[in-house]
């Protein structure tokens, strides 16, 4: 595999970085390799694995290339971090896409670097097929997300608490790894200079029509974009059930795509509250607490900018300050758009919050799977309602069924549409497959214990998530009862 790097960002910001190379490990092998990106990124779809394997774990480098550490600092469940950086990780450098694009090219558990902070600058299997199956459900359910290209097993035994476990290097691609993060880093270390250029960075990448805008405006309406894309993004998440679980100002990324799959997990029975990750003791990384992370995450991009949005100090926080204070009335209108698309409703009419909103009540109070519910939306409209009605707690519940008769009153105001055509439309926009927790886990242990089929069975099932097919009905149902309560860690 002959990989064509370059290093705009480590030639661009060296104060952003460490120059870094990876471990030589005792037994590189490539695990997976994902043929359908690398066609995307203009690389070549089975590679050779002996040289793939070299190449992915960091061990060996193209010649000319210069991979790096990245800084960042970040807000850990509320904590300011001022020094965070890749402790296991590297960019390689951005690779050019057919169209043209930038790629980061991406390395994660390939050595411990100056940013390490004590920890072992590895990681095992596990984990990071984890992150290559969610990231490959979640760009099938057509969510914004960083990619896995391959995962390679280093040879190591790592320990973990528990066991030892498979050493493994994760290749992820990304618009890039530009993070709020990153621009505390740069302000908090180096100040509004470098904030500066980040800026003018991170817009030449993801906005590049802004660098015509006078430098006022490019600022303002570069952090409008960002601002955009994540509130876009988190209305995504919800609509199919995502909880990131770490939503640290580190893990929320300048281009709107999700990033670091840890402690995540898609929620079953609709609840606002759900939490799966073992450290969020105080759920603010709720299933329902998304909204206001976010908008807490951008405030802190927005205080980095300040210089940038006005040499004045004072009309520039008088600006940002009203931008964040609309973040939930426009996060709001996102979020109904995108709850009206899952309902079939094409038009706005008053009362439609009222009807989204009491059917995610309903939801709840019946305890009905995410996906299921909304799928499920279909075969009400071609006229049964006993599927949708049995995945509630009461099968006879009066209010799922007063919502049913309210729901079916606003779609008579909507365009004619025959019934059958609706429902395809209705299953085009909700899925009814993704990756059930219980099968996840199911799916990482046997690949641990060296069986990788039912991780590709599950991975082919989670690729195509709007088609039912009959032979994947196990892969559509929730966990069983004696699965118990999932929990997660952030699978270092
Ligand atoms: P994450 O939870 O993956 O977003 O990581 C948070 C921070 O911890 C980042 O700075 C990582 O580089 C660092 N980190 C996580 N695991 C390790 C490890 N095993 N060795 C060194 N650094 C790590
Ligand atoms: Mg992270």
């Amino acid at each position: 595999m002959n990989l064509d790097l370059q290093h705009h960002f480590a030639q661009a910001l060296p104060e952003l970085h460490i120059p870094w190379r990876g471990l030589n490990f005792p037994e590189p092998a490539l695990v997976i390799y994902n043929d359908h990106l690398a066609d995307e990124l203009g690389l070549p779809e089975r590679p050779d694995p002996m040289i793939t394997a070299r190449l992915l774990s960091g061990m060996e480098t193209p010649p000319a290339a210069q991979p790096v550490a990245q800084a960042y600092a970040g807000h850990q469940f509320g904590q300011f971090v001022p020094r965070l950086g890749d402790g296991r990780a590297l960019l390689l450098g951005e690779l050019a896409t057919p169209t043209g694009e930038l790629k980061d090219l991406h390395l994660k558990g390939s050595g411990p670097t100056p940013f390490a902070r004590g920890g072992d600058g590895r990681a095992v299997l596990g984990p990071m097929l984890r992150e290559y199956l969610m990231g490959e459900a979640m760009h099938a359910l057509g969510i914004p997300t960083t990619r896995a290209l391959a995962v390679v097993l280093t040879g190591e035994r790592v320990f973990r608490p528990g066991a030892y476990q498979p050493g493994a290097v994760l290749a992820r691609i990304a618009a890039s790894h530009i993070r709020v993060g990153t621009f505390q880093y740069a302000a908090v270390h180096h100040g509004p200079e470098l904030v500066g250029r980040v800026a003018e960075f991170t817009i030449g990448r993801h906005d590049p029509d802004l660098l015509e805008q006078p430098e006022k405006d490019r600022y303002r309406q570069f952090f409008q974009r960002v601002v955009e894309r994540q509130l876009r993004l988190i209305s995504q998440w919800m609509a199919v059930g995502f909880v990131h679980g770490v939503m640290n100002s580190d893990n929320t990324t300048l281009s709107g795509e999700t990033i670091d799959y840890g402690p995540c997990a898609f929620m079953e029975a609709h609840h606002p509250q759900t939490v799966f990750s073992s450290i969020d003791h105080q759920g603010r990384y709720a299933y329902g607490n998304q909204p206001r992370i976010i908008q807490w995450n951008l405030a802190r991009l927005a205080e980095t900018l300040l210089p940038l949005f006005d040499a004045d100090s004072e009309a520039a926080h008088q600006w940002a300050e009203e931008q964040v204070a609309t973040i939930p009335q426009r996060f709001q209108a996102r979020w109904q758009e995108t709850l009206r698309a899952k309902l079939g409703l094409r038009t706005l009419q008053a009362r439609d919050e009222q009807l989204t909103q009491e059917f995610l009540e309903v939801c709840t109070q019946e305890a009905m799977d995410h996906t299921l519910a909304f799928r499920r939306l279909a075969d009400a409209v071609a006229g049964d309602d006993t599927v949708l009605l049995g995945l509630a707690r009461d099968p006879r519940s009066p209010a799922l069924t007063a919502w049913l008769r309210r729901w079916r009153q606003r779609l008579d105001k909507e365009p004619t549409m025959p019934p059958k055509e609706r429902a395809a439309v209705l299953r085009r926009i909700n899925p009814a497959y993704i990756p059930r927790n219980h099968l996840v886990e199911a799916a990482l242990e046997a690949a641990t214990a060296g069986d990788l089929q039912p991780f590709q069975r599950l991975l082919a099932v989670v690729r195509a998530p709007f088609e039912e097919r009959e032979a994947d009905a196990e892969y559509l149902q929730p966990a069983p009862e004696d699965f118990g309560p999932y929990r997660t860690t952030c699978g270092t």
